[in-house]
């Protein structure tokens, strides 16, 4: 059985006394064993991380940013190596897994240019022969606790820019699919990145405490669930550390009368189904205004009962399985929750098997029509290849239901009409929104992060709001006087 072991100041170190599982779910075995380590090794890495800051962070911006050149040259002579092992953990399509580590090398690209993005300002003469200035200084070391839904994308979100910023990083991926973090940390050393500025540390709820609690951690990035992320935010913050914590959603696509009806539908098959409904971004509530629901729903019955779903390392597929046995079992029963609460099952995907992968974690795609705001299934995140059905009789009525929704991740609208989209962009409370686009995730120039409780902290990710999160702020006054000014008793005014 493969063993997958944590990378900790440039070598891989364990087994350790407590590990968990990994699965193939195409096929439904277990394929390796990953480490869980202790508090101690926690305790040890972070020490590791703290020796290895006080060198990285006196290296130039501009030499950071040669590593990271050449990390990305090698990431992309090796897309297909880290592809397989997203696929062979994870499940979702190889062509999906190439996607997401072309979305995460944006940010690779993003942090390239960190010399330009760590600039700070100058003006001179602020006072009579005074000069200030402002600079961004790295926070020291700091964490990175990832999902698993985008086992690469997620964690380049954020190690990128922190070490680019002159931070050491300890970063804890998904215990579910953990190759991928592993991959890239031994590829970031062949670029030249010295031992101990990127380690990883694979764990579960032990480890991450000692991340949340111990004094030289000074920030805490984490993506994944919003119980999880509410919890991390308050013991994080609890102990003075910077948190962004982005947490789960249920996005919205409003399709309005006017709108390219199979183009929305479209939109939705592949929003909706892509990656199993395994994405923060995923559509998961189709918003139907006015007198198209009926038209709607039949081409998107249409179009899910077309699926083709399967291993994803095979080719021409549109998906694969869900993570794991129990996320499946979770998904199945809110489907069941759906019926009985009376919503419409107008497609039922439940009983799917795969030819020659009887015991993956398959189902098909699941569509409810007839779904009302005060049901569980549209409340909750379901987080699998799940789409409802919300009939409403207009703009006003899905703009309310969509800013009264607890999440605020993504959302989407559909229609040709410009000043209803000026007004859709302006009028919901939402952090990422598309007009005619299925998934907007935004690029890695601009940052990525819900409103409400899909993201608990003040800093999207990524970004110039990246660079943010991972440098303080310094500002300088300094004059150079000829001769002594004598003692000043009155707070200077810069006259
Ligand atoms: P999760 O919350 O179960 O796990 C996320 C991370 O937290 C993992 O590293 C896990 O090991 C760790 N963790 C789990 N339980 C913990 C505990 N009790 N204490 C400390 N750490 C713990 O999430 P997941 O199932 O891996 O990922 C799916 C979720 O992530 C979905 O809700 C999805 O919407 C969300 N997500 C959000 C975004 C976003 O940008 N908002 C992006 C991707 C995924």
């Amino acid at each position: 059985m493969n063993q997958i072991n944590h990378f900790i100041n440039g070598k891989f170190t364990g087994p350790s006394a407590r590990t968990a599982p990994v699965y193939n779910p195409a096929i439904g075995e277990q394929i390796a064993t990953v480490s869980l380590a202790s508090a101690s090794e926690m305790e040890q890495a972070i020490a590791v991380a703290k020796d290895a800051f006080v060198s990285w962070s006196q290296t130039t911006p501009l030499s950071r940013a040669r590593v990271l050149f050449k990390f990305k040259a090698i990431l992309e002579e090796r897309v297909d190596e880290l592809a397989d092992a997203i696929t062979r953990e994870h499940g979702k399509v190889y062509e999906d897994a190439r996607g997401e580590i072309v979305r995460g090398m944006e940010v690779i690209e993003y942090a390239c240019g960190i010399p330009t993005a760590l600039k700070g300002d100058f003006t001179e003469q602020v006072g009579r022969g005074i000069d200030a200035w402002t600079t961004n200084q790295a926070l020291g070391v700091v964490a990175g606790i990832t999902p698993f839904n985008f086992p690469a994308m997620v964690p380049m979100w954020m190690w990128p820019l922190a070490i680019a910023c002159g931070n050491t990083i300890i970063l804890k991926p998904s215990e579910k699919d953990p190759t991928a973090t592993n991959l890239a940390a031994e590829w970031a050393k062949e670029a030249g990145l010295p031992d101990g500025v990127l380690n990883v540390v694979h764990g579960d709820k032990e480890a991450v405490d000692v991340l949340l609690t111990h004094p030289d951690i000074k920030a805490v990035s984490f993506v994944g669930s919003t119980p999880i992320a509410e919890y991390i935010y308050t013991t994080a913050s609890a102990n003075a550390k910077r948190v962004q914590a982005l947490g789960g959603a249920k996005n919205h696509l409003v399709v309005m009368p006017d709108a390219d009806i199979d183009g929305a539908a479209n939109a939705l098959i592949g929003a909706a189904y892509g990656s199993a409904g395994e994405r923060c971004m995923a559509i998961s509530v189709a918003v139907a205004v006015g007198d198209i629901a009926d038209t709607l729903v039949e081409k998107l019955a249409e179009k899910t009962k077309a699926l083709k779903i399967g291993n994803g390392a095979e080719q021409g597929l549109d998906l694969g399985p869900l993570v794991t046995q129990e996320h499946l079992a979770k998904v199945k029963s809110y489907v069941g929750k759906g019926v009985d609460e009376g919503a419409t099952l107008v497609v039922d995907g439940r009983e799917l098997t795969v030819t020659g992968a009887e015991n993956g974690y398959f189902m098909g795609g699941c569509l409810f029509d007839n779904v009302t705001p005060d049901m569980v299934i549209y409340k909750e995140e379901i987080f699998g290849p799940v789409l409802c059905v919300v009939r409403v009789p207009d703009y006003a009525t899905a703009v309310k239901m969509i800013n009264e929704h607890e999440f605020g991740n993504g959302t989407t609208i559909y229609t040709r009409s410009g000043g209803t989209a000026r007004k859709f962009t302006h009028d919901i409370q939402v952090g990422m929104v598309g007009v005619n686009v299925p998934i907007p995730v935004p690029m890695a120039f601009h940052s990525f992060g819900g409103w409400k409780r899909s993201l608990f902290g003040s800093n999207h990710m990524h970004g110039a709001e990246g660079v943010k999160f991972y440098t303080k702020r310094k500002a300088v006054t300094a004059r150079w006087p000829e001769g002594d000014l004598g003692a000043e008793f009155a707070i200077p005014t810069m006259k």
